[in-house]
């Protein structure tokens, strides 16, 4: 037998932070004491009312096929959302429901990109962006953000990477990796340079929405002149502690929905109808949870900030919003521990593993070789040991 897989699949990297995860789960099965702060994930229980609904729905057999992008109910409950929350007017046409924002960032690439078209993807990016544009056949393009500039780019930078081919630009505010959130005023001026090239869609990744340390969400939807140009990027997974229950929508121009819809109808069909029933509720009810969650992510955020500027040769950007901090780590390069030598953040990481029990990912995966990432949806005896661990282990680099 010849075991030949695509190109299209032989050109695809496997996903950096669910690999770690996965390697720190296999740790832990060996019985190792490993703190995970690789994969982004809220720790908490998802909400006991957003879980009775689901119970309910399945006594009450929502258990068919839902249309292709969800139920009328959970639509008109994120149109709701979206003007109550954002002061955004969409129609229930212009919802479509898929199964995580991840598939929701894949649709609106695939039903986008061309083979040849550029797709302009600020660096550090969460890991999935580039994969999904070249499984398109598109080409990323990388912006590169840099600490100083606290991971953000200037519109000159936007600029000088437009060209004809460009089809979309991926923004994500608040962002994974680093934290980082463009407010309304850095929104209008990249917006401003967008305006003057008709072509381009911005798929606006608006998933850590209500983890923001610095005031309201600013969305780019929010001007006029573009709207009829973005496609919106949200859902359950990060607000309320529901990454395993995979709901995540767009809320986009008509054409593009159609678009999507098609593609999803051939692909995956409408969500899972259970998830759909707890997510309506999600959006619709009490919304109490949110601000709790939001609160405690704060506070382990000014935690995790004061431990990593303690650590010797790390360098440390003040996260606005989302869950993860992002250190440069760059001067422990070239460095050893007897003769393990560290010569990337790949090594970085996999050295505060396997001899620090602290799963990271290194920033590599994220377009950033100097930098590592540490997710602090942990508590705060996790962030508090794991630092105490990381210190411990950097000491022994020389
Ligand atoms: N976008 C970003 C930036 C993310 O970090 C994630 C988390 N995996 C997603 C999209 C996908 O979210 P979901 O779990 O809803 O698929
Ligand atoms: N978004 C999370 C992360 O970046 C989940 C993992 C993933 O989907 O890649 O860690």
């Amino acid at each position: 037998m010849m075991e030949i897989l695509s190109d299209r699949l032989n050109r695809l990297a496997p996903s950096a932070t669910l690999a770690m995860s996965q390697k720190s789960s296999e740790l832990k099965a060996q019985g190792v004491d490993v703190i995970n702060m690789s994969v982004g994930e809220p720790d908490f229980n998802t909400p006991d009312h957003i879980k009775e609904a689901a119970k309910k729905a399945i006594d009450d057999n929502w258990s068919r096929y839902s249309p292709v992008p969800g139920y009328p109910e959970l639509k008109n409950a994120i149109v709701a959302k979206l003007k109550n929350e954002n002061g955004l007017d969409y129609k229930a046409s212009q919802i479509l429901c898929s199964n995580g924002a991840k598939q929701s960032v894949c649709n609106a690439i695939m039903a986008l990109v061309n083979a040849g078209d550029e797709v302009i993807i600020p660096a550090p990016y969460w890991v999935s962006y580039p994969q999904m544009v070249l499984l398109a056949e598109g080409t990323p393009v990388y912006v590169e953000a840099k600490i100083e500039a606290n991971f953000k780019i200037t519109p000159e930078q936007l600029e000088a990477a437009i060209t004809p081919k460009t089809r979309a630009l991926i923004l994500c505010s608040p962002s994974n990796p680093t934290g980082s959130v463009y407010s309304k005023k850095e929104l209008e001026a990249l917006k401003n340079v967008l305006l003057k090239h008709e072509r381009v869609i911005v798929i606006a990744d608006e998933i850590y929405e209500h983890i923001n340390y610095v005031g309201k969400h600013a969305s780019m939807a929010e001007f006029d002149d573009i709207k009829d140009r973005v496609v919106i990027i949200n859902g359950v997974s990060k607000a309320y502690a529901m990454t395993g229950w995979r709901i995540g929508f767009i809320a986009a121009p008509d054409w593009i929905v159609k678009g999507c819809n098609k593609l999803q109808g051939q692909y995956t069909s409408g969500p899972c109808s259970v998830s759909q029933k707890a997510a309506e509720v999600a959006f619709a009810g009490d919304q109490t949870c949110v601000e709790t969650m939001r609160k405690a992510f704060e506070r382990r955020k000014n935690l995790i900030v004061k431990l990593a500027k303690e650590i010797p040769g790390l360098e440390v950007n003040e996260p606005e919003g989302a869950f993860y901090l992002f250190p440069k780590c760059s001067s422990y390069f070239g460095k050893a521990d007897g003769d393990r030598k560290i010569n990337n953040s790949t090594d970085f990481a996999m050295y505060l593993l396997e001899v620090g029990h602290v799963a990271t990912v290194g920033g590599d995966a994220f377009g950033s070789p100097e930098c590592f990432r540490l997710s602090y949806a942990t508590s705060d005896e996790n962030i508090i040991e794991a630092f105490k661990r990381i210190k411990e282990t950097l000491a022994r680099l020389k």
